[in-house]
């Protein structure tokens, strides 16, 4: 089945209490039963909920994946991934992600003795390097945020293999419509669900993806035991959500496309960050393992300074000045006063984040009107 008719018909079955073609929001806690111990596969919500499950059965087809599972949050999934682990296990994780991906593993799990290292995955050798007996996962990000670079999944995940280690990958950035990373070789698919699977800026949910059965089991024991599953009313609206995936992600890269080379040409712009230039260092990759750039970008002014940085951030109209991504409206993001300011600014600047970058989330209104908007808020 083409993509784009997947998306609207994933995990899409008619309710077989009335025959309703969308799936209820089934706003439910408990489900009664005939006999003690004799139901119809649904006892407690935590565990089990309709809605809940057909949109984990969506998001498994549109990753093309045989399981998903979603949660409360990115940040929650992201933690029943690290739940995997035992202490003394070694992460490598790529050093350019994002920031609440790095606070979940350094404030939250490394005082239970989880060990995780940091390294430039755009080059495998030095994910390669990495590599010790205790490494059980690696966590990559691509593109990453908000530099949008571009790692090899195909390679890394033939060092995981090797390594008898986990290979999970943030797909939020691309969606699923641009890039799948089950089909190259990744064992869990992680997804914000907040961003573009929603798309409307009105949840927050995450989700992930995998192909091997045991692996689910394990999850799903962590989903159900620490319990962040979201409501019933979210996974209505991702659900619904992902039937516009298509046409909102082809909007969002035909808007990106323009608004980069915009950018590129303006002569108050310096370094623009967008994997659709040729002369992105990621470019060959991306364009071998994504079907498209997508919508985010991210530059840094001629005039290098906090304050001038700070001025365009406050001058937009249609750009509003917000953190999050991948809603239908337009959204301008300051990373190290906002998205990634919990990471050390050290680190930040080390990693090639400086404190002028400004991160868009390009929308699907017109493309010139929001070129207008970035031109007068520029200068
Ligand atoms: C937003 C985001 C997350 C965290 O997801 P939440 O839904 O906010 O918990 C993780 N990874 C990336 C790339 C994100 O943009």
């Amino acid at each position: 089945m083409k993509l784009d008719t997947k998306m609207i018909h994933a995990g899409a079955h008619p309710d077989p209490s009335t025959g309703a073609i969308m799936t209820p929001i089934y706003q439910t806690s408990t489900y009664v039963q005939e006999a003690p111990g004799v139901n119809k596969g649904y006892e407690y919500a935590r565990s089990q909920n309709p809605t809940r499950f057909a949109l984990e059965e969506a998001v498994a087809v549109i990753e093309n994946g045989k399981f998903g599972l979603v949660f409360g949050s990115g940040v929650a999934a992201t933690d029943a991934v690290i739940k995997l682990l035992n202490p003394g296990d070694e992460v490598i994780a790529a050093s350019d992600m994002y920031g609440g991906t790095y606070r979940l593993f350094m404030k939250v799990f490394e005082k239970f003795g989880f060990k995780f290292i940091y390294v430039d995955t755009t080059d495998a050798a030095n994910v390669k390097a990495a590599v010790t007996a205790k490494t059980k996962l690696i966590w990559l990000e691509t593109p990453t945020n908000p530099l949008m670079n571009i790692t090899d999944i195909k390679a890394i995940a033939a060092i995981a293999k090797e390594a008898g280690a986990l290979l999970c990958v943030d797909n939020t950035f691309a969606s699923p419509y641009l890039q799948n990373p089950l089909d190259l070789g990744a064992d869990i698919v992680m997804h914000s669900a907040t961003k573009y699977l929603s798309g409307h800026s009105d949840v927050i949910q995450g989700c992930l993806v995998m192909n091997d059965a045991e692996l689910r089991e394990k999850l799903y024991f962590i989903q159900k035991s620490c319990g962040a599953v979201p409501g019933p009313m979210d996974c209505f609206l991702v659900l619904r959500g992902i039937k516009t995936l298509a046409v909102r992600m082809k909007a969002h890269c035909a808007n990106g496309e323009k608004i980069a080379y915009w950018l590129k040409a303006n002569p108050k712009v310096g370094k623009v960050y967008w994997p659709g230039f040729t002369d992105h260092p990621g470019y060959a990759v991306a364009k071998e393992q994504m079907r498209g750039f997508g919508g985010m970008i991210s530059f840094e002014l001629k005039d290098d300074s906090l304050d001038e940085a700070k001025r365009v951030l406050s001058s937009t109209k249609l750009f509003s000045l917000a953190e999050s991504l991948g809603g239908v409206e337009s959204l301008i993001n300051h990373p190290a006063s906002m998205t990634h300011a919990s990471i050390p600014r050290e680190k930040r600047l080390k990693d090639g984040l400086s404190d002028s970058l400004i991160r868009l989330s390009v929308g699907i209104e017109d493309a010139d009107d929001l070129i207008e908007d970035l031109a007068k808020a520029i200068g």
